[in-house]
């Protein structure tokens, strides 16, 4: 069997714990990898004075394959967000993250079954921004308050929303091939296109041409707030979901929520030739080098990468392997235990000897 060169990027914070325990799991399956580690972030920052380090991007370039833990980006001075520029640099243009139902975990609703599918590259997180105060802020504001009945402070910060119809159209096919790939019914545009009159205007428009185009999958549209009341209200009405940018950002942590945190929610981003797989969740500071993370989001994402590789079979017996531990309640981190107490818990690295146990059983 030949191995599958994989950039492994364990990011900081509990990256490198909940990275080191799916690398584990994954090996478990008997799936071969050579593992090429490569950093960004802050520890590519010390190692390499850049947050996102040429050789990092060349790597998974090369490979097509990249598996990724969180991390850290600091709030203002003018840092950039890093997943935002690996995600930019790649043209990773879905973001795909499913959120169902793990039995054994706590949560408040129970048989979710729903995948978001988001556009990584556009919206409200194109990456350009005129701080407040700058000259070039100034001369953008001018220009605006020039062309626009309506008045900008020129005190303004600016952030630049962004929705192309190529980009649209791209992500709109993306969630219906999805659907039909993966046999699901629905696929809901999720907009706020009666307030963005022309961004959120173009995305509906056109993601409605899309779904012409697939009269196997049904489709629908929902504007944005009502779309998250009706997931409170009525889950099991909605299937695949297809949204911007910032809308998916927010609507795939209300889903994890929904499924039990993001300690079990995983993702994937996808573009043309090219996969980074990462857990939704974040660096999580406070727990981080204490053996106490919960793995199981990397671990579930190293299963969607598994599945786009093609190993069918070893995603399966991961996925079985956590719904078995999960279940049994016994072998899982403290965010798992309905007590919550951090005595009873077992470490990152016990709970993946389960899942290893379990796969190999
Ligand atoms: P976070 O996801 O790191 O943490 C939110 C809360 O969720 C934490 O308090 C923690 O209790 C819990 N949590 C998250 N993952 C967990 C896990 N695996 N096991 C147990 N508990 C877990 O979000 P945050 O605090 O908003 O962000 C912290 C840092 O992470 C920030 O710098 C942010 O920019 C960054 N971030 C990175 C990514 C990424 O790399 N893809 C995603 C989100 C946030």
């Amino acid at each position: 069997m030949t191995a599958y060169n994989v950039t492994m990027i364990p990011g900081d914070g509990i990256g490198p714990e909940v990275a080191e325990a799916t690398r584990r799991v994954l090996e478990a399956t008997g799936v071969t990898f050579n593992w090429e580690y490569r950093e960004i972030g802050l520890t590519a920052l010390e190692k390499h004075g850049d947050l996102l380090p040429a050789e990092t991007i060349e790597s998974i370039k090369r490979n097509k394959i990249g598996i990724k833990g969180p991390t850290t980006t600091p709030i203002g001075e003018g840092f950039r967000s890093v997943n935002v520029g690996l995600r930019q640099e790649l043209g990773l243009y879905a973001n795909l993250r499913p959120g169902k139902t793990i039995k054994g975990v706590q949560s408040t609703f129970a048989n979710v079954d729903l995948v978001i599918v988001r556009e990584n590259l556009q919206g409200m997180y194109s990456g350009i921004e005129f701080d407040a105060g700058k000259p070039e802020t100034a001369e953008v504001i001018s220009t605006m308050n020039r062309l626009n009945k309506k008045q900008i402070d020129p005190a303004a910060a600016i952030s630049i929303k962004v929705i192309s119809e190529e980009n649209t159209r791209q992500i709109a096919r993306f969630a219906f091939d999805y659907a039909r790939a993966n046999k699901r019914k629905k696929v809901t545009i999720v907009h706020k296109a009666n307030i963005m009159k022309f961004t959120d205007g173009l995305f509906l428009r056109v993601a409605q041409d899309v779904a012409a185009e697939y009269p196997d999958i049904e489709s629908n549209d929902r504007i944005i707030d009502n779309m998250c009341m009706q997931l409170m209200q009525k889950p099991g009405e909605y299937d695949v979901m297809v949204m911007a940018n910032l809308y998916g950002d927010i609507v795939s942590d209300l889903v994890a929520g929904m499924v039990g945190g993001l300690g079990v929610a995983p993702g994937g981003n996808i573009g043309h030739g090219v996969a980074v797989f990462e857990p939704i969740h974040g660096s999580a500071p406070s727990h981080a080098g204490k053996n106490e993370a919960n793995p199981t989001a990397m671990i579930l994402s190293g299963a969607m990468m598994l599945r786009h590789l093609g190993e069918l079979d070893a995603a399966i017996r991961v996925e079985k392997a956590v719904e078995a531990v999960i279940g049994a309640g016994k072998d899982v981190t403290y965010d798992l235990r309905p007590d919550r107490d951090q005595t009873k818990a077992i470490g990152t690295d016990k709970m993946a000897d389960a899942l290893i146990a379990k796969i190999q059983a």
